[in-house]
């Protein structure tokens, strides 16, 4: 780092979101005319389900909707969402102990912001989601990273956690289903880490925004649900974005402890106040409204998931573990590096990505922007026609 960054010198040290900016890349290519396949962007193709719409229309109506309201939420919607923790997450909260934030995102940010302080260590499985480590060091943490890789499905032991605890540990960041991976912890397993990580009195931040994607009759148990004795030390993080298409209407939120949530309000009181009113009613539609269209979402994304790992395993040197979540696949490239393909030899996953981009029009997000290189994370909540078709470009680059 420069001495004489214009910048702070927090604000240097972070680099854009490379998911978002492959994503770009991907659709200022396609804005050029080039027919790119992006697996870019986690994020679903389908419209908001309409009952969401029209509830989002109604609330147009109403100009109670038009003026500030309590900056962590609408009351009738904290309740939609502790009900739904009860659902899913099997914890009995109350409203004030949730926070509705901008999207999934302002709810990592923030669970980082009210935990550390500087030097804190944060144990974070790898490969993780882009934006942790930066979130925790924008708080002044360290991020410890624990990999585990396609051999033990990505999916960390308490062996190896326990590996990496030092007496500056406060918090594990648990993930499940993971992104990029889309690996799911067994109830087992979760109850294991959860042990661990009460049992040496560590706090536990659960990004559980996939919970409701998963597949082959698995259930993603949310880490308080398996340990209850963690209800003190968890923070929940969730949203709307994945599960109901609601990527742009950036609604998420934060459960915790009350006092937690009361320090994420004071935060969140002089950041960004309360989300957009509009969205947050759509929300309480969503939450609290027919569930099937989130079914009808959901096996679409299995027949894809299902598509996609066996396209993916025929390309030669790539090797793809069936996901069980989300609506990622994570593929284990190593065996397609240091060889060469139309004069190019690349030996990082960066350099494969780049090579895939330009020579078969296709976009994924390389293992550099999640933990180790030799990886490649594509998204397959696209068309089932894209979807192969852009496997096949691969295939046929990397046969050649
Ligand atoms: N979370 C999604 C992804 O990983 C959306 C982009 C982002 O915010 O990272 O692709």
């Amino acid at each position: 780092m420069t001495n004489n960054s214009r910048l702070s010198k927090k604000i240097a040290a972070i680099a854009e979101s490379a998911t978002l900016k492959v994503d770009a890349k991907a659709k200022a290519l396609q804005a050029e005319g080039r027919p790119v396949i992006s697996y870019a962007a986690g994020e679903p193709d389908f419209a908001t389900p309409a009952h969401i719409v029209d509830a989002a229309r109604v609330a147009l109506d109403d100009p109670k909707n038009f003026r500030y309201t309590a900056a962590v939420g609408l009351p009738e919607l904290r309740e939609a969402i502790a009900a739904k923790t009860a659902r899913d997450s099997g914890w009995a909260v109350s409203p004030s102990q949730v926070i509705v934030t901008n999207g999934g995102k302002q709810a990592v940010y923030q669970s980082f912001q009210v935990l550390l302080d500087p030097g804190d260590e944060v144990i974070v499985p790898t490969p993780y989601w882009t934006t942790y480590p930066e979130a925790i060091q924008l708080a002044d943490g360290v991020p410890v990273e624990v990999f585990a890789g396609a051999d033990q499905g990505y999916k960390v032991t308490v062996e190896q956690l326990e590996a990496a605890r030092t007496d500056r540990t406060k918090v594990l960041l648990f993930v499940s289903p993971s992104n990029p991976t889309g690996a799911v912890y067994s109830p087992e397993e979760t109850k294991a880490i959860g042990e661990w990580a009460a049992a040496n009195g560590l706090w536990v931040i659960s990004d559980e925004i996939y919970q409701n994607l998963t597949y082959d009759g698995v259930r993603a148990t949310s880490i308080v649900e398996a340990v209850p004795e963690l209800q003190d030390r968890t923070i929940l993080v969730n949203g709307v974005a994945k599960t109901y298409a609601m990527t742009g209407w950036r609604v998420g939120w934060m459960v915790g402890p009350a006092d937690i949530i009361k320090g994420a309000a004071n935060l969140q009181s002089h950041l960004s106040s309360n989300i957009n009113n509009i969205a947050q009613r759509a929300t309480i539609a969503a939450l609290t409204g027919p569930q099937e269209p989130v079914e009808e979402m959901r096996l679409a994304f299995d027949r894809r998931r299902r598509l996609i790992v066996e396209e993916l395993n025929k390309v030669p040197g790539f090797e793809c573990p069936v996901p069980e979540g989300a609506f990622y696949a994570y593929v284990d490239v190593a065996g397609a590096l240091g060889k060469t393909y139309r004069g190019v030899t690349p030996t990082t996953s960066l350099e494969l990505a780049d090579l895939i981009l330009s020579e078969a029009e296709v976009a994924a997000v390389p293992g550099e922007a999640f933990g180790p290189s030799g990886y490649l994370r594509f998204s397959y909540a696209l068309g089932d026609e894209p979807l192969v078709e852009g496997i096949r470009r691969i295939q046929a680059l990397l046969s050649e």
